[in-house]
């Protein structure tokens, strides 16, 4: 029980020199102002563990304090507002690892409790107001972006038939060269597109060579950039993995993980951020596991107009089997010590901003990852691998981007359809669309 007579949270409250009226326990519902104010009385997952019930305090855009324990009466932070996290479970903010969109109007992941998305195609005249933003505390109802700039692909490549013109690894292209001007772009991560379109059309295009993936990955590691590849097959993602990159931002579906390429992952300490959301919408129209979340009266209220858009159209062809094998991978990956990241694929058909990501979550549990650790695989884990120090654990001094859902995600990972509030940069999000 959260709210009790017991001491722990006398002694833990009390020793940050605050004090607050039970009173003000019960009181507001709504969301609580920038701060400072408390959300007392929640579970909290801090990104890595649970704890059964705490305190977190925050004010002027941060966590200032975490205490654990129940709330004494006549115990907790005086004068402060308070959001009453009874029955409640607070989460670090969460992150997708494989998005696609720069644009300013990026309030539809936050309204889902994801406030910080890895975009892995931008235009390089994005990268200055995305990075401006995502030093600053100020409130936003806006997503934090990570981006890739332009992607590493050859002439003919994927990508190249999008209409957009961008500088593309040609035969005689230097990959130290390639990989300094994207640094120089704003790039935060090196994307490599291994990927011949053999699920979509059947009719393959050219790709990147083994020797220019070895040596891109190799100047990305010069430049302390993380390296990350499109892989769509086995044999793609073993060059990749052998060169060391630093993740797979897809998991192959084209067939079962050999155990050369686990140990290739092993070795080589990569992340991997499957995209189940992904095969789920190309392994079926029906695409069960999207429908049973966006139809929920917990989350249908709250979807946009683009968010709907995204996820009614259509792909117009189904390839069974891909979600299954995919996931039969990711069980094997994981039960290795693979790292596991979550991330949609959100900005192409099938798979929206923010609510994929519940979708993302509740695949991983069902390919055999504890709710604890698909909830780590949204928060602290992509935060050590991408080598964000201010987000993704719930601590004393790091960015106050915060979810609070009804119930118990930590055991349920549907609970997170629930979403009861949001903070970003500790302001309330409005959730209403
Ligand atoms: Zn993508």
């Amino acid at each position: 029980m959260c709210l009790s007579h017991g001491n722990i949270a006398r002694r833990s409250v009390l020793a940050a020199g605050l004090a607050l009226p039970l009173a003000a326990v019960t009181g507001t519902a709504e969301a609580a102002p920038a701060g400072p104010f408390a959300i007392v009385g929640a579970r909290i997952f801090d990104g890595r563990r649970v704890i059964e019930c705490g305190t977190v305090v925050v004010d002027a855009g941060r966590i200032v304090a975490v205490h654990e324990g129940a709330v004494h009466e006549g115990a907790g932070p005086r004068g402060l507002p308070v959001h009453d996290g009874r029955g409640k479970t607070l989460l670090p903010g969460l992150i997708d690892g494989h998005v696609h969109h720069t644009g300013p109007d990026r309030t539809d992941a936050p309204r889902f409790g994801v406030t910080t998305e890895l975009d892995m195609v931008s235009d390089p005249a994005a990268h200055g107001p995305i990075r401006r933003q995502r030093r600053s505390y100020a409130p936003t109802p806006l997503s934090d972006l990570w981006t890739a700039g332009w992607w590493a692909t050859v002439p003919g490549g994927w990508g190249t038939d999008s209409g957009l013109v961008f500088p593309l690894m040609e035969p005689g292209t230097d990959p130290a060269e390639f990989v300094a001007a994207r640094q120089a772009e704003g790039s935060d991560h090196l994307k490599l597109a291994l990927e011949d379109v053999h699920l979509i059309t059947g009719a393959r295009i050219p790709v990147l060579s083994e020797t220019q993936v070895r040596g891109l990955i190799a100047a990305a590691k010069r430049h302390r950039m993380p390296s990350v590849a499109h892989a769509t097959r086995q044999d793609m993602a073993r060059t990749a993995l052998s060169a060391g990159i630093t993740g797979l931002v897809h998991l192959f579906s084209d067939a079962e993980i050999a155990d050369d390429v686990v140990r290739l992952a092993v070795r080589g300490g990569a992340f991997v951020t499957p995209t189940l959301t992904l095969w789920s919408a190309l392994g079926s129209l029906q695409n069960p596991a999207t429908k049973s979340v966006i139809t929920d009266p917990r989350v249908a209220p709250f979807l946009s107009a683009k968010q709907r858009g995204f996820l009614d159209a259509p792909w117009g062809f189904e390839r069974p089997g891909v979600l299954e094998t995919a996931s039969r991978n990711v069980a094997k990956l994981h039960a290795a010590g693979v790292p596991i990241t979550a991330g949609t694929d959100s900005g192409i058909p099938g798979i929206a901003h923010g609510v994929s990501l519940l979708v993302e979550l509740e695949l991983l549990v069902r390919a055999g990852l504890a709710p604890v650790e698909a909830l780590a695989a949204a928060t602290s884990t992509p935060a050590s691998h991408y080598g964000f120090t201010d987000r993704g654990r719930i601590a004393r001094g790091l960015r106050a981007d915060l979810v609070l859902v009804d119930g118990d995600p930590t055991r349920d990972i549907t609970a997170l359809r629930d979403v009861s509030a949001v903070w970003r940069n500790g302001a309330p999000v409005t959730r209403a669309v």
